[in-house]
This record gives structure tokens, C-alpha cells and sequence, in this order.
């Protein structure tokens, strides 16, 4: 496999951008020296500067629910791209598209535009300290909600002691007001809450783990959230920007049957558009400027390209229900697929998954948190990654993230897949 172009594109993208990349992970620095330039999608398949085809499972990390260039979301941008991109005063798609998710999402009630997921997640618990006029934050270890100050923080070394910033430049004072806990761990949560249940403003959690690898909720564990945060008049946010849309068409909250205060979408609801979101109780949402006290706006907010993708999207889902059952299907068969080329080849394996999304951990420890993840051999993935993508399948270049199906992948991909994956674990 020649990537040659793409050896030469990053050398050219490193002196003018940081490290050659807009978003670290991007760069491929855990798996290999340098990343592949890609010049064009198309439904299940990306293609390289350099020719190369692969199937891809990144989707864009997560957006690509339908595959690459769907025809109609295409069509949409194209569309109102032709009207001008952006006018900065109301459009009618912003109101379809919060109809949209308010009509599909049990529960979100009001829903407010932004431009990306950490904006969403940043809004969300802005708003959840405003509305209950407290301070702290509970978070959980190896769960991601974006790079804003009081979410880049890590657990301290404590069970009840309060976590330090996990980024140069973050005001260490701020970890104070972010409590950072185990996935998972109930107890904890219960512990938390019976010593300062009274300061806490709200709970964000990833109601599947996603960002440290493919991790479901524990029997319970989000109900005790939510019991807790009632019980405690604390607000509930659920970080859907991965699962919405996604896990089921109510995303996380429709299928484990929970109610969160707040709900944080992103990805999927853009269509492949920078955009995200954040809706809830109306109550709660009313707090938001210019209806409350508390600030928050975009001058591309709702913006009528985005809006269209998004609308397109999220359209083409609600009509065709059984693309859940699609993307359940191809995940189990994947799932089994995987397995069996792992145990053939006797390489130890945990295999995590919820609909179509799914992790490959090397380790024989079953993954639950945090700790279990940190686990897996990254050398052992780093080689798999490779060994994969030289047969064509392009995974995401970290142990620590999830492969995205699509609605676009076939059973030739899934089996092409498979076979790569028998020929890569002997490999490693
Ligand atoms: C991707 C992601 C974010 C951040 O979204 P960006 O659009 O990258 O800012 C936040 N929360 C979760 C759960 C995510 O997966």
C-alpha cells in the first residue's frame, strides 16, 4: 500500500497547522507516523490522496449514520448553499429541525442550536449550575464531553476527592467544582451524593461510554442517576452526541428507558455539518438567554447549511425505522465475526458493543470502566490497526474509540472485514 502523497501531505500541513491536524487523535501519533489524507467518501468506502479504497468504520467519528455523500443530505446542502450559507437571523429549517428531535426525543421539550458538541456540553452544565445556583459538576473517568475548562478534568486519587485539570492551561481552582468518579460504580455515586448531594448542580454522563473504548452502563447505573439527581434537585444531562440518533432513534435515554433533565446531541444531528445541540425540560430551558439569566449564543448558531444537513438526516432516519434493525444486525454480526477471528487465532479479546458501535479491547479482563480499559494492550491494537488497514479497513487510530457502523455497510463489507480480521489477529 502506497501512501506516499499522504507522507508528504502531513510534512506540507505541519508547518502551517499544529502538529499537522485540526483535532489530535487525527494525527495517528498511537499507531503509526503519520495519518492518511483523504480526498473523497462514498458510503461505506474512504479514498486516500493516494487511490487507496478502504471501508471505513470512522464515519467521521460518528455523523456518517447513512454513509458518505447520502444523496439526499448532499442534495439539501447544495441547496441551501445556493440561498447563501449563513444570514445571522432566523431560518425555518432550525425550527424544523428542533421539531424534529423534539417530536423523536421523549422529553426534550425546547432545544437549543450550537455549533459543536463541546459547545453543547459546556452550555448544558453552564445552565445546569445557573438554574440551580450551585457550583459542582459530577463527571465520570474516561467519559468525554468535549474540551472546555470544567470537563477537562481528571479523577483525583481519592474515591471523594475532587480531580486536577487534564490540560495545560486549565485554572487549577476549577477542578474544585468538577467531582470526578468511576464508571459505572454505584456506590460511588450514592457516596457522592449522601455527602454533598445539596452542591451539586447537575451529573453529565455518557449514558454509553464511547471515548474509552465501546463501554455500556451497569445494570442500574443510570437510573441511580437519575434517581439521585431528582431526589437531590440536581440536573441530569445525558451527553448523547455520539449515541443520539444513533443506539436507537431516541438514542441512549429511548433505549435504556431513562429521563434526563438535559440532553447534549452532536454529530448525527449535523449530517456531517459542525453542529450540536442541547434540549430538555422546558423549565430548565427557559433559563437560557434571551427567556433566562443565563448566556449563551453563536453567531453561526443555526446555521441554514447545517440545519439542512442535519434536517435531511435525521428526515431520512425517522422514515426508515428499520435502518435501527439494519445497524443492529451488521453490529452483531460483526461482533461475532470479530470474536471468532480473535479466538481462532488465540488472541484474548473483549469485545463491547451496543447496536453500532463497538470496541475491540486486547486484554482479558471484562472492560466496565475506566481502569478495565486502561487494561488493553495498546501495543497489541497498535499492530492489529495496522494490520487492518493494510487489508483495506480503515479503524479509528486509538484503542480508546469505538468503530461506527453505518446504515451503509453491506454484508460484503462486514465479511471483508471479517476476513482482514481472521489474517490481522495471527498477525499480531
Ligand atoms: C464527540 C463528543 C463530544 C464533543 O463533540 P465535538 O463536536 O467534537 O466538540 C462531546 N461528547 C461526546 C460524548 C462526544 O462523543
Amino acid at each position: 500500500m502506497n501512501t506516499q502523497k499522504s507522507k508528504f501531505a502531513f510534512e506540507e500541513a505541519k508547518k502551517y497547522i499544529p502538529g499537522g491536524v485540526n483535532s489530535p487523535v487525527r494525527a495517528f501519533s498511537n499507531v503509526g507516523d503519520h495519518p492518511l489524507f483523504i480526498s473523497r467518501a462514498d458510503g461505506s468506502r474512504i479514498f486516500d490522496i493516494d487511490g487507496n479504497e478502504y471501508i471505513d468504520y470512522v464515519g467521521s467519528w460518528g455523523p456518517m449514520l447513512l454513509g458518505h455523500a447520502y444523496k439526499k443530505v448532499v442534495e439539501a446542502v447544495k441547496a441551501a448553499a445556493e440561498g447563501s450559507p449563513s444570514f445571522g437571523a432566523p431560518c425555518l429549517d432550525e425550527t424544523r429541525l428542533a421539531k424534529c428531535i423534539c417530536d423523536i426525543v421523549d422529553g426534550v421539550e425546547l432545544v437549543r442550536m450550537v455549533n459543536s458538541g463541546t459547545e453543547a456540553t459546556m452550555s448544558a452544565i453552564r445552565l445546569a449550575r445557573g438554574f440551580t445556583g450551585r457550583d459542582i459538576i459530577v463527571k465520570f473517568e474516561g467519559c468525554y464531553h468535549g474540551h472546555s475548562d470544567s470537563l477537562l478534568i481528571k479523577a483525583g486519587s481519592g474515591a471523594l476527592t475532587f480531580g486536577s485539570a487534564s490540560s495545560a492551561g486549565v485554572v487549577a481552582e476549577l477542578a474544585k467544582y468538577t467531582l470526578v468518579l468511576p464508571y459505572n460504580d454505584i456506590g460511588a455515586l450514592e457516596a457522592a451524593f449522601s455527602q454533598m448531594g445539596e452542591k451539586i448542580a447537575g451529573v453529565i454522563v455518557e449514558p454509553v461510554a464511547g471515548n474509552m473504548g465501546v463501554i455500556p452502563p451497569a445494570d442500574g447505573f443510570l437510573r441511580t442517576i437519575e434517581r439521585l439527581c431528582r431526589e437531590n434537585g440536581s440536573v441530569f444531562i445525558a451527553d448523547e452526541v455520539m449515541t443520539g440518533f444513533r443506539v436507537s432513534p431516541s438514542g441512549a435515554a429511548g433505549l435504556y428507558g431513562i429521563k434526563p433533565d438535559i440532553i447534549t446531541f452532536g454529530k448525527i444531528i449535523g449530517g456531517g455539518l459542525p453542529v450540536g445541540a442541547y434540549g430538555g425540560r422546558r423549565d430548565i430551558m427557559e433559563y437560557i438567554s434571551p427567556t433566562g439569566p443565563v448566556y449563551q449564543a453563536g453567531t453561526l448558531s443555526g446555521n441554514p447549511l447545517a440545519m439542512a444537513a442535519g434536517l435531511a438526516q435525521l428526515t431520512e432516519l425517522k422514515e426508515n425505522p428499520h435502518i435501527y434493525g439494519k445497524l443492529e444486525e451488521s453490529g452483531a454480526y460483526l461482533e461475532k465475526g470479530l470474536t471468532e477471528a480473535a479466538e481462532a487465532a488465540c488472541v484474548d479479546v473483549r469485545i463491547n458493543r451496543v447496536g453500532s458501535m463497538l470496541s475491540v479491547f486486547f486484554t482479558d479482563v471484562d472492560v466496565t470502566d475506566f481502569n478495565t480499559a486502561c487494561r488493553s494492550d495498546a501495543e497489541k491494537f497498535k499492530r492489529y490497526f495496522n494490520a487492518m488497514l493494510r487489508r483495506g479497513i480503515y479503524l479509528a487510530p486509538s484503542q480508546f474509540e469505538s468503530v461506527f457502523i453505518s446504515a451503509a455497510h453491506t454484508r460484503e463489507d462486514l465479511d471483508k472485514t471479517i476476513n482482514a480480521a481472521y489474517e490481522s489477529m495471527r498477525e499480531i
